[in-house]
């Protein structure tokens, strides 16, 4: 018996679009299977402040089409504390919550494990982040409409860069990982991906230069990592002002465009898939793992694993930018 009478849910950390679906998903599947449903607002921050309200069917009506997360989230340095999560747990017990799903990143996912661990509590994640940086899944409710964003206003900079015949450096997001510069290189047919993954194996900016630069063409788009170990996109066209002269470059950073917008069909449907699961998992007396996605089945990731920050990056597709574009 799972002894589960009501489930919490929060999302946390940098928001995703999807998550409104997965909590669509979550809420109603947990009401068909006779739970009681508690929304948290503004992640750990609200648990700890107490700004919680039970959620009927309705509630998450209209919000499937919806970027962003109609819980808000925020980041909580007082959950990083052993007080602040007994006083989070507090909260719990007095609102009569004894199951969280907590829909979020790295962060989020490694708090889950700490609150989990000291207070006995069973909690499932689910992976909630753009930079697809989550391990022991394929992918993360997000990034399929991330990665649309990036397309798109890629190649709306292609027709400016083809005029004036530039380089451009595109900077997208991905702090520790490359998943967004190196497939949004692919989808726009850009010249490289500068990633993190390879940042202190090679200098990608002395190769990419090296390899020739514009070859036959009229104009480069670079997409770079917004990482302190590829320098960013300003960062590397300091260089290439310093280094190579001879070129006329531009930066343009993407930021926080790339949160925004209605999902995509991939994330409506991932993430609803995964807060069903996510439900289910409880009702199987799942804890402490995280939902993730393998070769199109749904699968349960320990939160230790799900965390460890060493997703393999395909780097095949690094030759094949590099091949693609002479
Ligand atoms: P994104 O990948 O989009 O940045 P994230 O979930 O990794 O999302 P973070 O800001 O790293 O975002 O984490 C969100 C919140 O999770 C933090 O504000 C904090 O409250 C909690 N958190 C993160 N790491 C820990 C930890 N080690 N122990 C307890 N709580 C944590």
């Amino acid at each position: 018996m799972h002894g589960i009478n009501c489930i919490g849910i929060l999302t946390s950390g940098g928001d995703a679009p999807g998550m409104n679906a997965a909590i669509r998903a979550i809420t109603r599947t947990a009401l068909y299977n006779g739970f009681e449903v508690k929304a948290i607002y503004r992640g750990y921050k609200g648990l700890l402040t107490g700004e919680i309200k039970p959620f009927r069917s309705d509630d998450v009506s209209n919000i499937i089409q919806l970027g962003g997360t109609i819980l808000k989230t925020a980041r909580s340095k007082e959950f990083q504390t052993y007080e602040g999560r007994q006083k989070a747990y507090e909260n719990m017990m007095r609102e009569g919550i004894d199951a969280l799903v907590v829909i979020g990143g790295d962060g989020s996912l490694a708090g889950a494990r700490e609150f989990a661990a000291e207070f006995d509590i069973p909690i499932v994640g689910l992976p909630g982040t753009i930079d697809n940086d989550l391990s022991g899944t394929d992918t993360t409710i997000g990034y399929d409409t991330a990665l649309n964003t990036i397309m798109e206003a890629v190649d709306k900079i292609r027709d400016t860069a083809m005029s004036h015949e530039r380089l451009f450096f595109i900077e997208v997001m991905g702090r520790s990982a490359g998943f967004l510069a190196l497939n949004g290189a692919v989808a726009t047919g850009a010249e490289a991906a500068i990633i993190p993954e390879i940042a202190t194996e090679v200098d990608q900016l002395a190769e990419l230069i090296q390899n020739g630069f514009k070859k036959s063409k009229s104009s480069s788009i670079v997409l770079v990592a917004e990482s302190e170990l590829t320098g960013g996109a300003m960062g590397l066209a300091a260089r290439v002002k310093e280094e190579y002269p001879e070129y006329d470059e531009r930066v343009t950073i993407l930021g926080h465009i790339q949160r925004g917008g209605s999902p995509t069909a991939a994330d409506r449907i991932l993430a609803t898939r995964m807060g069903e699961a996510a439900v289910n998992a409880l009702i199987e007396g799942q804890r402490n793992v995280m939902i993730g996605v393998k070769n199109g089945d749904m699968v349960y990731v320990p939160f230790s694993k799900a965390i460890r920050d060493d997703k393999p990056i395909n780097r095949d597709l690094l030759q094949t930018v590099k091949m693609l574009s002479i």
